[in-house]
C-alpha cells in the first residue's frame, strides 16, 4: 500500500511522512476514527514507507524488495492481529492470512465484510486470549530483513481481556525496533492504560472534495466522509437501477398482455439465480407502492430516484386503492415461492399472468 492509493487524508499522510523523515518513530501508535475512512490503509502505507529502502519525499518507492513484499502483505517482518471466529483447524490469526491478504486488496472494508468473507457472518469477531502467545512468539523472532518489525492490530477493542492485559505488558516494556500500529474504531472500549502507552492519531472523515471524483454529489453528501459508505450507496443504486429496468420490462409485457415475451422473461429471470430474483421482487414491491403513493399525489412521501420518477408518474394511474394490496401480495408471494425453491420459470410466468388480471381490472 502506498500513500497515493489512499483517498484524501493529506494532512495525516504529511504528518506520518515527517515522523519517518525526522526519525521520530513512536513504538506504538493508534490510528482511530470512523469506519471506512482509510485507517488501516494508512497504517499499511506508513509501515511500507518506514521500511522502504528507496523512499521519496512523498511516498514509498513501490519497487524495492521491501515494498514489493509489503504491497502483497507477505513481508516476514510484518505481522497482523485482527478479530476472527475460531473454526475447526483455524485457531490463530495467521491461519486466516490468505483470506486476510485477499481482503486487504479492497483497501476499505468493514468488520462485517471481513467476517462474511471467512464465513462467520452471524458471529462476533474476537481477538482470542491465545493470540497473545502468538504476539509474544512473533516479537521474539529476529527481524528477517528490515530495520523494523511491524505489528498491525486491527480493532484492538475486540481483544479478549486477558489478551489485552498481555498486550499492555508488552507495551510497557516495548521490544526494540518493533512498531505497534493499532487501528481502532472505538478506542473508548480499550484499557486506558493501553491508550496512554500509544501515540493517539485521530483520523478524520474524508473531505467531500476528495471524494467528488469517485462519486456523485448526492452520494458524497450522504456518505459523510466514509469511502465505504459511499461505495455501498453506489452499489445499492446500481442494483436498484438494474431492478428498475426489469420491472419496466415486465410491466410492458403485462400491459400489452404479451404472453410470448412474458414466457421469455420468465426464462431469463430463472437464469439469474435466486438472490437476484429475490432482490428484484423486493424492489418490485417498493416501486409498486411508490406508484400508488404517486397516484395519491402525496409527493412528499415519495422516495424515488429521478430515473424512476418519470416511469412512476405515467404508471401510477394503474395502481390504485383497488389493486395495491393484491399487486404487492403477488410480488411477495412470488418471493416466498422463490425462497422455497419453487421453479423460478413458473413463478415468474404465473406472476405475470396474475399481474395482467390486476392491472386490467383497474
Ligand atoms: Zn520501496
Amino acid at each position: 500500500m502506498q500513500f497515493k492509493d489512499i483517498i484524501g487524508q493529506n494532512e495525516i499522510k504529511a504528518y506520518l511522512i515527517k515522523c519517518v523523515q525526522n526519525n521520530r518513530i513512536p513504538h506504538a501508535q493508534m490510528f482511530w476514527g470512523a469506519s471506512g475512512i482509510g485507517k488501516l490503509s494508512l497504517a499499511l502505507a506508513y509501515a511500507q514507507y518506514l521500511n522502504c529502502t528507496n523512499r521519496t519525499a512523498n511516498d514509498s518507492c513501490g519497487k524495492c524488495p521491501s515494498c514489493i513484499q509489503y504491497q502483497k502483505a507477505v513481508h516476514p517482518d510484518l505481522h497482523f492481529v485482527f478479530p476472527y471466529t475460531k473454526i475447526k483447524g483455524k485457531e490463530y490469526c495467521d491461519d486466516f492470512l490468505p483470506e486476510w491478504r485477499e481482503m486487504l486488496k479492497n483497501h476499505y472494508f468493514s468488520l462485517q465484510q471481513w467476517l462474511e468473507s471467512i464465513g462467520a457472518d452471524n458471529k462476533q469477531g474476537i481477538i482470542y486470549s491465545n493470540e497473545s502467545e502468538e504476539i509474544l512468539r512473533k516479537l521474539s523472532l529476529k527481524s528477517y530483513e528490515s530495520d523494523f518489525k511491524t505489528m498491525i492490530i486491527w480493532l484492538p477493542e475486540k481483544m479478549h481481556e486477558s489478551c489485552a492485559n498481555k498486550l499492555l505488558k508488552i507495551l510497557e516494556e516495548p521490544p526494540s525496533n518493533t512498531v505497534f500500529l493499532l487501528v481502532s474504531e472505538q478506542p473508548e472500549l480499550l484499557l486506558s492504560t493501553i491508550i496512554s502507552r500509544a501515540q493517539m492519531i485521530h483520523i478524520p472523515n474524508i473531505q467531500a472534495d476528495d471524494m467528488k471524483n469517485s462519486f456523485s454529489p448526492g452520494i458524497v453528501h450522504t456518505a459523510n466522509g466514509s469511502y465505504l459508505q459511499a461505495k455501498m450507496l453506489l452499489d445499492q443504486k446500481e442494483e436498484s437501477q438494474a431492478n428498475f429496468i426489469i420491472y419496466r420490462t415486465l410491466m410492458a409485457y403485462v400491459f400489452k398482455q404479451d404472453l410470448a415475451n412474458l414466457k421469455k422473461f420468465s426464462e431469463d429471470m430463472a437464469g439469474k439465480g435466486r438472490e437476484l430474483a429475490k432482490s428484484f421482487l423486493e424492489y418490485a414491491q417498493h416501486v409498486t407502492r411508490e406508484c400508488f403513493i404517486a397516484n395519491l399525489q402525496e409527493n412528499t412521501l415519495n422516495y424515488t430516484y429521478p430515473y424512476e420518477a418519470e416511469f412512476t408518474s405515467k404508471f401510477r394511474r394503474f395502481v390504485s386503492i383497488y389493486n395495491i394490496d393484491s399487486l404487492t401480495e403477488q410480488f411477495s408471494r412470488a418471493a416466498y415461492d422463490i425462497e422455497h425453491n419453487v421453479n423460478a420459470r413458473i413463478v415468474f410466468f404465473d406472476l405475470g399472468l396474475q399481474l395482467m388480471t390486476q392491472i386490467k381490472s383497474s
